[in-house]
């Protein structure tokens, strides 16, 4: 009879324990954001089987297959609806996702990643040095943790690294470890045919800085300055046909593109604003280390 209470309070502490960590986590999405990252935007083909389907910033993008759908990043929490109604003017089915990616594991990018992974059933990979903060909301971000989850955990499937391929029905990508941003920011490269030709796209992840910190100072990525050193001297030799990024400001899609436009890849063809953006934030950086290489106190 003992035993049997025993059991049962060790039964319905566990059942605490579990719904407490599943469903008692409180997530704090950073609420000033620029309109851009929620206002709506349209869907288009940036080339081939390569869609854009975020928000008018915050890039999303869809690659179709044979066998399903990969989707790369998911913006704010807020997002799922206008990623999943841009994926169904487009003609696509929403739970055709069978594969989600992400160029880096902050909540602008990865916001609505636990909520399409539960309504697609698609399975997450993520570079293995992104794992950690992936699963637990951001909170052991080295700049944007230590306040509580910024956005859903999540556990993912696959733990990639540097040069490892995503496969699903005719598509091939490799996952390229770039970081600095976090741990394990990273990009994509993979081949995209049309009826033209076939172009080598990259989704570059830029390495900007965001922390105001010395990199000395930052003790839980002790490696962050060498990192970014490693991301910019590795991306500079990147071959493309085509650059995206996750920003769309980041490689000035606006510019390049207006909603109505006609199938144009060749816009998307920009080596030289490429290495201009990649080149200022190394400037950046190089200052960075420069000051803090000198500072005396
Ligand atoms: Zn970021």
């Amino acid at each position: 009879m003992q035993q049997f209470a025993i059991k049962k309070f060790l039964f319905i502490l566990f059942f605490f324990t579990v719904a407490f960590f599943s469903c008692g986590q409180k997530v704090n999405e950073p609420k000033k954001t620029p309109p851009d990252w929620s206002k709506p935007y349209q869907p288009f083909r940036i080339v081939g089987n390569l869609y854009y389907v975020g928000t008018y910033d915050l890039a999303s993008y869809l690659i179709t297959t044979s066998q399903g759908n990969i989707l790369i990043n998911t913006g704010l929490a807020s997002s799922t609806q206008q990623i999943k109604s841009n994926i169904e003017k487009l003609g696509f089915k929403f739970t055709d996702i069978k594969i989600l990616l992400i160029t880096h594991a902050h909540f602008d990018h990865v916001g609505a990643v636990a909520e399409i992974k539960k309504k697609t059933g698609a399975k997450l990979m993520v570079n293995a040095a992104d794992a950690q903060v992936v699963s637990d909301g951001g909170q052991s971000d080295y700049e944007v943790g230590g306040k509580g989850a910024t956005f859903n955990p999540v556990t993912a499937d696959r733990l990639l690294k540097d040069g490892d391929t995503i496969r699903l029905g005719d598509a091939q990508l490799i996952m390229l470890h770039h970081p600095g941003h976090t741990k394990g920011s990273n990009s994509f490269v993979f081949n995209v045919k049309d009826q033209q030709k076939t172009f080598h796209v990259l989704i570059a992840n830029m390495p900007t800085i965001i922390t105001a910190k010395r990199f000395d100072d930052i003790s839980s990525y002790p490696n962050i300055a060498k990192d970014y050193g490693y991301t910019f001297k590795t991306m500079k030799n990147i071959p493309f046909d085509i650059w995206v990024s996750s920003h769309a400001s980041q490689f000035n899609l606006h510019e390049k593109y207006k909603f109505g436009d006609k199938y144009q890849p060749s816009v998307f063809i920009d080596q030289k604003g490429y290495e201009a953006a990649l080149s200022d934030l190394k400037k950046q950086y190089d200052e960075k280390i420069r000051k803090e290489a000198y500072r005396t106190e």
